[in-house]
């Protein structure tokens, strides 16, 4: 590999463990905020746009890491910033992941604990009134 890259790659790995626990706080603020509205299609929308956000930022980095193989100097912050934001957006997935999750149509029989669905009058296994 370029001595280059490695010295970049280097330097990126240094800071990216701090960067990525300041996500993970920025993220925690960010999730008190999601929608408890938003339909599930719309969260999964959410999802969807991060996930290609997620897409470009790689191949930014991407990029960025071939253009010090040809000798341009790029700062080891500019690519920081890039995995601070990826850390961010993958953050914000499982957090839209999980609001998705809250939202099934299944809930738990109080007596027995099976997993009965929201519409059932019954518990199918014991017959507790839900
Ligand atoms: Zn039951």
């Amino acid at each position: 590999m370029d001595q280059k890259i490695k010295d970049l790659l280097e330097k990126v790995k240094v800071t990216a463990t701090t960067a990525a626990e300041a996500a993970g706080k920025a993220a925690d603020a960010a999730s008190k905020k999601a929608g408890e509205l938003a339909s599930v299609t719309k969260l999964n929308l959410q999802i969807f746009d991060l996930n290609t956000d997620i897409e470009l930022l790689f191949k930014e980095i991407g990029k960025s890491v071939y253009l010090t193989h040809t000798g341009a100097e790029i700062e080891a912050e500019e690519i920081d910033g890039k995995i601070t934001q990826i850390d961010e957006k993958y953050a914000k997935i499982a957090e839209l992941k999980e609001c998705i999750a809250n939202r099934k149509t299944t809930c738990r029989c109080p007596n027995c604990g099976r997993e009965c669905d929201k519409s059932d009058s019954f518990c199918s296994a014991c017959g507790t009134q839900l």
